[in-house]
């Protein structure tokens, strides 16, 4: 298995949409175990293909969760549906979300508390779950990715104002960056 660099905030792969799967074969497997392993050094809840580089709809997640979900798993071409999202400030202390690809930053968002996933695993056996709190919250963050959103894009604007400031503070915001796992020092000090 090999673990892949991850991109940040800039790169434009992680910018727009990703192309779905179209094969289910040995390169999809190879792919997804590299993703599950690259996930693990970095200490990592989710990653979506597009944080190693590769427009394509696939995430992985690695999050112990309420919903009877093995706490290990991968999309392939999925599909959400979601429950409401309030509309009330988001608190800092319990909603704060991280990204591998914006490291070491922490900023509150909030989320749908439920969310439905379907899509296949890299057989392409269909999979269908519920999901709640902190893993419905993972689920929708992987997705975001697919579609070439950050969470950092959906902030209110006060910590939208923050996390650009932090970005350019870091250089962040132009192709070519990305870190090592396992190499690097690990941006959230796990
Ligand atoms: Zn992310």
């Amino acid at each position: 298995m090999t673990v892949h660099p991850i991109v940040i905030k800039g790169e434009p792969v992680l910018h727009r949409r990703a192309k779905e799967v179209e094969t289910f074969d040995d390169d999809l497997r190879t792919l997804v175990a590299d993703m599950h392993e690259t996930n693990r050094v970095a200490n990592g809840a989710g990653l979506a293909a597009p944080q190693i580089g590769l427009g394509l709809r696939i995430f992985v997640y690695a999050m112990e969760n309420d919903d009877g979900v093995p706490a290990q798993g991968v999309l392939v071409n999925p599909s959400l549906v979601l429950g409401k999202v309030s509309g009330n400030a988001p608190d800092p202390d319990d909603e704060a979300e991280g990204c591998l690809s914006v490291p070491g930053e922490h900023f509150p968002l909030k989320r749908a508390e439920w969310v439905r996933v379907s899509g296949f695993d890299e057989f392409g056996q269909a999979l269908e779950f519920e999901a709640t709190g902190w893993f419905a919250r993972c689920m929708q963050h992987e997705y975001d990715h697919l579609d070439g959103k950050l969470y950092v894009d959906r902030l209110v604007d006060r910590y939208q104002r923050k996390a650009r400031r932090v970005a350019k503070d870091h250089g962040w915001g132009v192709p070519g960056l990305s870190w090592m796992p396992g190499v690097d020092p690990d941006p959230f000090g796990h």
